[in-house]
């Protein structure tokens, strides 16, 4: 995990937090004092901000651990400043299991507010949401307000929001995947624009901040069930790349950066005594020249990527890219490489593909339109 630091690990799942989760510690203690409201005050904003974000670590945990009930594991969690994200293998394609994994973590918001409440009751606290401007005089009720205003955040039907993937899941039951993603996702970037709408009249950046990171969530998640529809049935081999060229472990990164500048591909598949053994992309070349130089051997830069059958349908292909973080995935056919599965290959392929649909589309939905 790049620019994040591992702080620990929970049921299993290692726990990072991404250093511009500084920024924002030292952005509230700044914004107390700033205001005027003395170090103290400041201090316990700090500390309201650092329990807020392990209730969100717990949020994730509620996805992860459902998750798991469902026999998807989680790679990791990660902390934002904007909130955290767990990142599943893959995500359900049942919507009844994708409904419960993104209702648990907001159900666990509503848990901790709930226990709250109960115990602000018992000791005769206040309720009043104007306690938030006081962490230190009321920091339970804070809390409380916080948790719940995750709820209702969280529960916006707008991707990549909780709520995004309930809408989803519910419209999925009744049509199919790749319809309800798009319904989902123009209700998403139709609440992007109204907020960036509203952020813009009244002048609030989070809020302009939030409109970007939805809309552009939306887009991706329809891009990506748009990809998997179009790429249901259709085998490894349709897709791969046939002419390409191979390095050996102990090729120098010189050879490497000739191969990569001889011909049209970026990555390479590394090859011992027969045997696939990983992948060179340009990314990783790119990195390990900085670091070595041209004498740097290949084996040390290379990724190592399990091989694919070339039978395999290109579903299976991203899961065990997503899964492994390889771009790059060597083919294979009774035992012998023949070929090199990359994006770029199978982008072109989904290209071509939603091309001739979409000219076929033409022809079919004109008279859905006129009846
Ligand atoms: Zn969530």
């Amino acid at each position: 995990m790049k620019g994040a630091l591992r702080i620990g690990r929970v049921a299993g799942i290692d726990l990072y937090l991404h250093w511009t989760f500084g920024l924002l510690i030292a952005g509230i203690f700044a914004f107390y004092v700033l205001h005027g409201a003395g170090v103290q005050a400041a201090l316990a904003g700090v500390l309201l901000v650092l329990v807020v974000f392990g209730c969100v670590v717990l949020h994730e945990l509620g996805h992860a651990l459902m998750a798991r009930r469902f026999g998807v594991p989680t790679r990791d969690i990660t902390l934002y400043p904007i909130g955290g994200v767990a990142r599943l293998q893959r995500i359900p394609e049942d919507p009844v299991q994708e409904f419960w994994i993104a209702v648990a973590g907001p159900a666990v918001n509503l848990l901790i507010a709930t226990v709250l409440a109960l115990v602000l009751w018992g000791i005769g606290g206040r309720f009043e949401p104007d306690a938030l401007v006081q962490p230190r005089l009321h920091f339970l009720t804070s809390l409380m307000w916080i948790n719940l205003l995750l709820v209702g955040f969280n529960m916006l039907p707008a991707f990549p929001m909780d709520g995004g993937r309930v809408l989803r899941a519910l419209l999925a039951l009744r049509m199919n995947y790749v319809r309800a993603t798009q319904i989902a996702a123009s209700v998403g970037q139709g609440m992007a624009v109204l907020f960036g709408l509203i952020g813009l009249v009244t002048f609030n950046p989070i809020l302009l901040f939030i409109a970007l990171f939805v809309y552009v969530g939306a887009q991706q998640e329809a891009q990506q069930a748009m990809l998997r529809s179009l790429t249901q049935g259709i085998p490894v081999r349709q897709a791969m790349m046939t002419r390409f060229q191979v390095l050996y472990p102990d090729d120098s990164l010189g050879r490497a950066v000739e191969a990569l500048l001889a011909g049209a591909e970026h990555d390479f598949p590394v090859v011992e005594d027969g045997q696939v053994i990983g992948v060179l992309t340009r990314k990783a070349l790119l990195h390990a020249l900085a670091r070595e130089g041209r004498t740097g051997k290949v084996r040390d830069a290379m990724q190592p990527c399990q091989p694919i059958e070339a039978t395999a349908m290109l579903e299976e292909a991203f899961l065990q890219m997503q899964a492994s973080g390889c771009e790059a995935l060597p083919v294979v056919h009774n035992g012998q490489l023949v070929g090199l599965l990359t994006l770029e290959n199978v982008g072109e392929l989904m290209m071509i593909a939603t091309a001739l649909r979409q000219a076929e589309a033409g022809r079919l939905h004109v008279p859905r339109i006129l009846s």
